[in-house]
């Protein structure tokens, strides 16, 4: 007999196989030789009350044997000699395009402008070392794209974006821990995720699919409405009819190219702030209520959100036990984001914390039409690149000097490796965004009681959480609205925010494009 339900525990029974075991035997009058074997299903951490709890959802088997049955990959098809679709990008998107792609019998034609996953390695090295910003190869660029050197959070904000489990469930056939399919909040790390994209990889190869490095695409042949063809930056052309372009949030050439072309495309709203890093250990006695973690509860992370005057102001991509990278991907200018490894074990957390905008808030900028909110993001990085001192390092202040409008008399080591400069907030940001940070921050203190400290320092900007741009698709085909052909896609695009939605939408669009393919008969 099975059993489904959900309990809650201590975080020491939960981490004790036989604990809980023992306390389910308990709880139901079973004996404990009766159980053979407690199947997790989901595990979330209540810490609303002192004695913290673990949600668990499980399945007991009584009586009965459990036959585990390991997640196995689709029977991808050899593609060799199947239709071709091009895939621009090999970021979430564009890989997981590609791997519907071949599953639906296309071969994908994946072109990528950044280097594989072990050569990218050096690049990040020059950016974190030497302050080098390769623009093809970078935290943003490259096999993976943004998502291989991310923290590898697994969830979406919105539930309504498609099947979830899919993804992860794929990754886990890719080789990521089965615990990804367990946890409510699912999460990879940076060390991690490298060789799961070269699975990936390995297996579009296998199957008859190409990828090509160092390859970047640098113009659209398009007649009569329709694509025909990409030129790259070799000079050469591929001819092709189907294009799925997920090219990511950082493309700005890609942008650029698009509006040049007169290819609809539209200003999009986004956010923008700083990431401020605070010790691990002062964000756990906050969330878990204790003086010091205990041994069986994760690094914490939090999320806040609050509205000041009208406007939202919330936490975005926090990072427990994580550190702050360089994200930029053009020299002369500076962007900030945040990784962890698999064990979050670094002594400091660090999260986006960023201020909603609006079309509106791009007027200065009006003459570049949909690019807009570009050129104001793009504004912003470069201002900042030069207060930071014209390298890598970027402009920083302690939090509580940042809420009070004082320059820091002297800033502690931080995470991120190129350095930080000593610089006011207020000549970074235009006077609205830097109001809001600073009201923002005095009304996350009242959720989250010491927050407000001025052993955490602010870093900036955190500017790509999202596409400033978004290019329009039927809601139907997912093609183009104006361009036959063309499928948009992924955070780029403007139709995902994440590794999992962007993985989502590289399927639905791969789905579409098949669908407008005629497979010849034998
Ligand atoms: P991208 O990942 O941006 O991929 C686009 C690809 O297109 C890139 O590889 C790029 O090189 C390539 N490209 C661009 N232009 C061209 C061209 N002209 N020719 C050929 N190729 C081109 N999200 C999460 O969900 N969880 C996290 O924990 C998380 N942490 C992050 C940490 C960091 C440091 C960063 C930078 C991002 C993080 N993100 C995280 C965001 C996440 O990585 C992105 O949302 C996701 O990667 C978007 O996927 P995408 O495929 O749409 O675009």
């Amino acid at each position: 007999m099975r059993y489904e339900f959900t309990i809650q525990v201590s975080p020491e029974i939960a981490a004790h196989p036989d604990q809980l075991k023992t306390f389910i035997a308990r709880k139901n009058g079973i004996s404990i030789d009766e159980i053979k074997h407690i199947q997790i299903l989901k595990r979330s951490i209540d810490a609303r009350q002192k004695a913290i709890k673990v949600n668990l959802k499980l399945k007991v088997y009584v009586q009965e044997d459990f036959i585990d049955q390991p997640i196995e990959l689709p029977d991808y098809p050899d593609v060799t000699h199947a239709p071709e679709i091009v895939i621009i990008g090999a970021g979430p998107a564009g890989l997981f395009a590609a791997l519907r792609c071949i599953e639906l019998g296309c071969k994908p034609i994946v072109l990528e402008r950044g280097k594989d996953v072990r050569s990218r390695r050096r690049d990040l090295k020059a950016i974190n070392r030497d302050h080098i910003v390769n623009e093809d190869s970078n935290y943003c660029f490259g096999e993976g794209g943004a998502g291989t050197y991310s923290d590898g959070k697994l969830y979406t904000r919105s539930k309504k974006r498609g099947d979830v489990q899919r993804i992860l469930e794929l990754l886990v056939g890719f080789g990521a821990t089965d615990q990804i399919l367990v946890e409510a909040h699912p999460h990879i790390g940076t060390n991690k995720l490298p060789g799961i994209i070269t699975t990936i990889r390995e297996k579009i190869i296998e199957k008859g699919g190409e990828i090509h490095f160092e390859t970047r695409v640098i113009d659209f042949e398009i007649k009569n409405s329709e694509i025909y063809g990409v030129t790259l930056q070799n000079g050469s052309t591929i001819a092709t009819n189907k294009v799925i372009l997920a090219t990511g949030h950082s493309a700005r050439d890609i942008f650029e190219l698009l509006y040049h072309k007169k290819v609809v495309i539209e200003a999009k709203p986004f956010a923008l702030g700083v990431r401020v890093e605070h010790s691990q250990r002062l964000i756990d006695q906050i969330q878990y209520k204790c003086e010091v973690r205990g041994p069986y509860l994760p690094p914490s992370p939090y999320s806040l959100v609050k509205q000041i005057g009208g406007r939202g102001m919330y936490s975005f991509c926090m990072c427990p036990g994580g550190v702050i990278a360089p994200c930029a991907t053009s020299p002369g200018e500076v962007v900030t984001n945040g990784w962890s490894p698999s064990k979050r074990d670094q002594p400091t957390s660090n999260s986006g914390i960023v201020v909603e905008l609006r079309n509106e808030d791009f007027k200065e900028f009006s003459k570049y039409g949909p690019l807009s909110g570009m050129y104001f993001q793009k504004s912003i990085e470069q201002l900042a690149w030069q207060i930071g001192g014209e390298t890598q390092k970027v402009p920083a202040q302690r939090l509580v000097d940042m809420v009070e409008g004082k320059l820091s008399k002297d800033l502690p080591v931080t995470s991120y490796t190129p350095g930080v400069t000593s610089a006011d907030m207020g000549a970074v940001f235009p006077k609205f965004i830097h109001h809001t940070l600073q009201e923002g921050f005095k009304a996350f203190d009242k959720s989250m009681r010491g927050y407000l400290t001025n052993d955490a320092v602010v870093h900036a900007p955190e500017s790509r959480t999202s596409s400033p741009v978004r290019i329009p698709r039927d809601l139907k085909t997912l093609e183009h609205l104006q361009i036959k052909g063309l499928y948009p896609c992924g955070e780029g695009a403007g139709y995902a925010g994440g590794i999992i939605s962007a993985a989502i939408d590289g399927e639905k669009c791969a789905q579409a494009c098949v669908e407008t393919i005629k497979f010849k008969t034998v």
